[in-house]
């Protein structure tokens, strides 16, 4: 059997992408019961030493494009270097960093895949029996970033780029770039206080962030709450927002729809504040408090503030 693929990217900062690295540890698990090797592509300016954090993340070869034209990201060069690659190393499985959730393979060996259909409404399994190789695209944080015992035969393959491009794929001419600092990231918070339109205004979500403050946490929020203008889209968890996990997840006015559900319920303890006994939420919560969320989020800033 054929090797499985890991398109890695590669930062501003130049390190590699959490969720390339995120994607090598799951390929990891998916190649060790397939008894096949994980491989990397990595495609740049200034690459080296990189290779190490892939070894460290389960990758066994790299195969890497070090070339000053590679500084910026380019689609039709990069299209043209992963294609040729594919062709040539003919692999088994193939997975990108981006927006669906590449999961799990079943007992022939095929990768099963889930994604939402019909607006989200469903959420359908995509095997493909019969074509190699299988694709997948995963968004940052659906599958877990793990270190990985290091392989016996990791190694980097150099490739020159003049062998796979040629000028007229670089017809793009970046003139300026401008980068904006993300500074909402709440992906990585161990406590998410987490509010949804049974918060009722901006007002109402000071509240959260309050408690996340004396919590040590982050606030986060559903689409209707962004929608609604209680919070900033940064927040939004759920299969069109981020991928969490934290320790605690605090679920306040949230009615518990499937689409935010896929993008927290890999919490280790979630607790849900709604009015409503039977709210979808509280079937996955570990405690379940029915009342007013305004009322008991600020009983425990009362009490956390006594303490
Ligand atoms: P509601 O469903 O309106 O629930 C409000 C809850 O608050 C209810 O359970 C109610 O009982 C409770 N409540 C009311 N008053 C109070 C009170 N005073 N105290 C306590 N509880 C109270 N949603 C996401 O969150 N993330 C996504 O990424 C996402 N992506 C989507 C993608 C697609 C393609 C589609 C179609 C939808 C998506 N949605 C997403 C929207 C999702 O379907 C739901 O509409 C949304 O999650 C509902 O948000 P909510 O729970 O805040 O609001």
């Amino acid at each position: 059997m054929n090797n499985i693929f890991v398109y890695c990217e590669v930062k501003d900062d130049g390190s590699i992408a959490d969720v390339s690295l995120e994607l090598c540890s799951k390929a990891r698990h998916l190649a060790d019961t397939l008894g096949v090797d994980v491989n990397a592509i990595v495609i740049g300016s200034d690459l080296n030493g990189l290779e190490e954090s892939l070894y460290n993340h389960g990758v066994n070869m790299v195969f890497r494009v070090d070339d000053k034209r590679f500084a910026v990201y380019q689609t039709l060069p990069h299209f043209a270097v992963v294609t040729k690659i594919l062709e040539s190393e003919k692999p088994y499985a193939v997975l990108f960093g981006a927006t669906n959730n590449g999961r799990d393979i079943d007992e022939e060996g095929n990768l099963m895949q889930i994604r939402p259909a019909f607006g989200g409404n469903i959420i359908a399994t995509i095997i493909s029996p019969d074509v190699r190789p299988q694709m997948a695209t995963v968004r940052e944080g659906v599958m877990k970033k793990e270190m990985c015992a290091r392989q016996s035969n990791c190694s980097v393959v150099d490739i020159n780029a003049d062998d796979y491009v040629s000028e007229s794929d670089f017809v793009v001419e970046i003139i300026e770039r401008h980068l904006e600092e993300r500074n909402i990231d709440i992906k990585g918070a161990s406590i998410i206080v987490s509010g949804g339109y049974g918060m009722k205004s901006k007002e109402n979500f000071q509240l959260l962030h309050e408690l996340a403050g004396l919590l040590g946490g982050e606030v986060g929020a559903t689409r209707a709450a962004v929608d609604a203008g209680f919070a900033e889209s940064a927040r939004q968890v759920g299969q069109t927002g981020v991928t969490v996990r934290p320790k605690v997840y605090i679920a306040c006015g949230i009615s518990g729809a499937v689409q935010h559900r896929a993008g927290m319920e890999q919490s280790a303890l979630i607790i849900s504040i709604n009015t409503d006994a039977n709210a979808p939420i509280n079937s996955i919560a570990d405690y379940v408090i029915v009342g007013d969320a305004v009322d008991v989020v600020g009983k425990m800033i009362k009490y956390l503030k006594n303490k």
